[in-house]
């Protein structure tokens, strides 16, 4: 096996092989792009040595074959005294991963080759400072050393000469660091910084691949769901030096504004400085456009690169270079990063180029971007002040009154206030607070800390870990920067970029939204860019999609919108949100119902106002499919609270004059009450136990679409049934409904053409789905009651309790209530749409969970072949698109 590329021997497409970074300097090599030479160690190298413990017994040899072949091209040797090849070592893994190792330049420098260096390059200054570097990197990354000890011996340095940057160090005070820095490597690492070249490259290399099992990149393969076993590439490349005085310098670049997707010239430029100085804000940058100033040819090199680079990757690329006296080299390019609204026009835009096609443009973009462009923003126009900045956990903008506390959270927001939860990190207790809080800030903590992780569950605006912000809980107040922010102050965040601000900054509606709602046109002269870009690529989307999209709503106003964002249907009516408010006395007249004639009074009551709310609904949705779901929770949901209720009847009767009415209430409430609601009397056992309950619901429709027909309209309904275990629950049920349905098409003389199918959100209905299937027309699966079940988990509980732990832990990446569980949910889902579809061909399949609009989750439906996917009004354009993304 072959373990070592040279950079002209690789091309983008071995990634697997080479890693990303490995992978493009050798296509930028193969371009004829100025790329420093060098070579690169593959992934399989390293996946030898971290097996066995060992590299493999060829790769020295092949290693050093290939040193010799780039010390022949560069007329020296690595470390040779008197003019010395110098190399850097840098990792590279298949996707960049934090918690890698950093790179170490400069290798090959020791007390002798400096002085080679120095004289090569007529410039003692610069050789020293590559040296204290070497030694700061290697005794750092390689020998494990405590980088700050480097960084304090270098500001005393700076301290003892009164200099504020490093450049204004000499060559004399830049060789006492070394001498100083070699002190610290041999105390804090018990070895002597190693002088020998091929040792220090050796090291370096063995050094990057042990850092492929690192805990931090461990932790973060776990949570992205990345294989464990592909290994680290090392890429091994001669040096060129942007810190060898003014004309030379290094620096970073996007090929257009990764923030925008404007084509021009953005980037950042160094003079005098080397690797990641750029980055690191050490001194201060100059914006790219200044290069022309500064050394023309380069610059006018540099945009001819990109352009080149653009148009042979097709895409936003950004890029890292270093200029060496007038002399541009290109050290790194990869597809780069950039915003949601960038993504849509970026891609709009290439395809206007003639770069891509339709269906490339619709890879380029995805769901979760979509979704975040649909949030309110912070009007940017507006005079803000920021305090600091954290994560941004979970998107939206909000504005409230600061807390510090969920008491005060709660009591606020009771009396009307809009408050912002802070904390230093939330726990479980907190979650009333974060429910009454508009949003959510917390000064520690990661996108997986119980603030991120359960402010996402509720869709709630959360910048977590503002590490700046000093939040003291006792005396409720936090301070940053010299700003004292006291409770009650106003602040604003900003859950998609993680900006705190001091102040209440105004909010505008999206744009995008607009455009969804119909109240922006993406055709007018002025309509924004991001809209038209949106338009075009949802208009694709809808062309080449096979999953239909429907939405889950209960009234005929969100009905409405969501047809405005393009459903299809509705895939999930829920009834129970019909019988709250003032109905919720009715209910409680059937529950008490002692006998039949009062049970069937308590019916009557409830039918005309069910059929009212049909009716809307069948207007609101008229030629398009509606779910309607028969009543699903459990009764005890109607009544009043246990403990509120025992209390009044207790205080009533220690005062004699206890309401008869309450009384029964008591006694209802007692015997409905259940240890685990979740599992007890709910769904389709409400029907098969209360007598009259499921078909008044029936009888409500089947009028309602009567009603419809009867005006011109074409009302498409469908009954579903819930939580259905056996065939046997199901038929019974059917049978009962046939016959009120027959009795009302009798009655009203309309064929009513009426479906009645099930839900399947019981794993024992999904493992019988072909039995089920003779008594369905058609199936919808309810993944979060199939979630729970499935896993054992209770919805309401685990996310904020033990979830976060989870997913630290990495046990899974995301919460199986965001995403769908493929490997076991998912399988359920598989196996039941199959043994459906054997038993009735024609078997309609939907899925009516929340997984409905999650873009991964819509993906599986796709691939395991449903009809259709049902999610909340708001989330139908994310469900769109990604549907359209699987089918192209
Ligand atoms: P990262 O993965 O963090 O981007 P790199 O391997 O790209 O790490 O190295 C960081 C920086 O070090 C580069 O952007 C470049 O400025 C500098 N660098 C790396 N290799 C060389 C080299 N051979 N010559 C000059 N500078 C280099
Ligand atoms: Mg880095
Ligand atoms: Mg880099």
């Amino acid at each position: 096996m072959k373990f070592v590329y040279d950079f002209t021997e690789g091309n983008k497409d071995l990634k697997d092989l080479l890693g990303g970074k490995g992978a493009n300097l050798a296509e930028m090599t193969n371009l004829g792009l100025p790329v420093p030479p060098g070579f690169t160690i593959t992934t399989e190298a390293c996946k030898v040595y971290l097996d066995s413990g060992e590299e493999p017994a060829a790769l020295r040899d092949e290693v050093g074959a290939h040193l010799a072949a780039l010390e022949k091209k560069m007329g020296k040797k690595l470390g040779q005294a008197d003019d010395p090849l110098l190399v850097s070592v840098r990792s590279g893994a298949k996707f960049s991963m934090p918690g890698m190792m950093d790179t170490v330049l400069n290798i090959g420098l020791s007390d002798k080759s400096v002085q080679g260096l120095a004289k090569q390059a007529g410039d003692d200054r610069f050789a020293w400072d590559s040296y204290r570097r070497l030694i700061q990197m290697f005794g750092k990354t390689v020998l494990g050393v405590d980088g700050e000890l480097f960084e304090d011996a270098l500001e005393k340095a700076k301290q003892a000469k009164k200099v504020a940057v490093d450049t204004d160090l000499d060559a004399a005070e830049l060789k006492k660091l070394v001498t100083r820095f070699k002190k610290i490597v041999k105390s804090e690492a018990g070895r002597d910084f190693p002088q020998d070249p091929r040792e220090q490259m050796d090291l370096a290399i063995h050094a990057v691949f042990d850092s492929w099992n690192t805990e931090r990149a461990k932790l973060y393969r776990r949570q992205e769901r990345i294989p464990g076993d592909l290994g680290t590439a090392v890429n091994v490349c001669s040096m060129v030096f942007g810190n060898l005085g003014p004309d030379s310098g290094t620096g970073v670049a996007f090929t257009r504004d990764p923030a925008s997707g404007q084509q021009g010239v953005y980037g950042d430029y160094l003079q005098n400085a080397q690797g990641e100085d750029v980055v690191a804000g050490i001194r201060n940058t100059v914006p790219l456009a200044d290069l022309e100033q500064l050394d023309k040819k380069s610059y006018d090199q540099l945009m001819q690169i990109m352009e080149t680079l653009e148009t042979h990757y097709k895409d936003l690329c950004d890029i890292e270079f270093t200029i060496e006296r007038g002399q541009l080299w290109m050290l790194q390019t990869r597809v780069g990063k950039r915003t949601a609204g960038a993504a849509f026009r970026i891609a709009t835009q290439l395809v206007d180029q003639g770069l891509i096609d339709e269906a490339e443009a619709l890879q380029r973009v995805n769901g979760a971007q979509l979704a975040q462009l649909m949030f309110p923003r912070f009007d940017e126009d507006a005079k803000v002040e920021q305090l600091g900045r954290g994560i941004a956990a979970s998107p939206g903008a909000a504005v409230g009154k600061a807390v510090f506390d969920s008491y005060t959270a709660i009591k606020w927001s009771r009396s009307g206030e809009k408050v912002i939860l802070i904390r230093r990190e939330t726990n479980p207790d907190d979650l009333d607070g974060m429910i009454a809080a508009e949003g959510i800030l917390t000064s520690r903590g990661g996108k997986t800390s119980h603030a991120a992780v359960v402010a996402r569950g509720m869709g709630k605006t959360c910048v977590c870990g503002a590490e700046d912000l000093e939040v003291d809980t006792k005396r409720r107040r936090l301070t940053v920067n010299g700003h004292v922010v006291e409770e009650g102050d106003v602040v604003s965040i900003d859950g998609s970029t993680g900006k705190v601000y001091l102040g209440e900054v105004p909010v505008v509606p999206s744009p995008v939204v607009e455009y969804f709602e119909g109240r922006m046109h993406a055709g007018a002269d002025d309509a924004d860019e991001l809209v038209k870009a949106v338009h075009r690529i949802m208009a694709y989307a809808d062309r080449v999609r096979r999953l239909r999209v429907r939405a889950n709503a209960d009234n005929a106003e969100d009905a409405l919108r969501a047809r405005r964002f393009g459903a299809q249907g509705i895939g999930l009516c829920r009834t129970e949100h019909m019988f709250l408010g003032e109905r919720r006395e009715m209910v409680e007249h059937l529950i008490l119902a002692d006998t039949d004639e009062e049970r069937e009074n308590a019916l009557k009551e409830l039918l005309p106002l069910q059929k009212r709310d049909f009716v809307e609904l069948f207007e609101a949705m008229d030629g398009l499919p509606v779910t309607v779901r028969l009543l699903d929770p459990p009764l005890h949901e109607f009544l009043p609270d246990i403990t509120e209720l025992s209390v009044r009847v207790a205080l009533a009767e220690s005062r004699k004059d206890a309401n008869e009415n309450d009384l029964r209430l008591l006694q209802a409430v007692h015997r409905l009450h259940e240890q685990n609601p979740m599992l007890g009397l709910r769904g389709v056992r409400l029907g098969l136990v209360i007598p009259g309950l499921f078909t008044m619901q029936v009888r409500a429709i089947a009028e309602a679409a009567a009603e419809r027909k009867n005006a011109k309209g074409d009302p498409r309904a469908e009954i579903m049934i819930p939580l259905v275990g056996t065939v046997q629950e199901l038929e019974i049920v059917r049978e009962e409904a046939e016959q009120v349905i027959a009795d009302v098409e009798r009655a009203t003389g309309v064929n009513l053409k009426l479906s009645l199918g099930t839900m399947i959100e019981l794993p024992r209905a999904a493992l019988t789905a072909g039995q089920i299937a003779e008594a369905a027309e058609f199936f919808s699966f309810g993944t979060n009651d199939l979630t729970q079940t499935v896993w054992g988990f209770s919805r309401d509980d685990v996310e904020a309790s033990f979830f976060t732990a989870y997913l630290e832990k990495g046990i899974f990446g995301v919460s199986p209530f965001e995403t769908i569980d493929k490997d076991g949910v998912g399988k359920l889902v598989r196996d039941a749409v199959a043994a459906g579809r054997a038993t009735r061909p024609d078997l309609k399949l939907g899925v009516c969970g929340e997984h409905g609009g999650d873009p991964e989750s819509v993906h599986f439906f796709h691939e395991v072949g449903l009809d259709y996917v049902s999610c909340s009004p708001f989330r139908i354009p994310v469900a769109r698109l990604e549907a359209g993304r699987a089918a192209s």
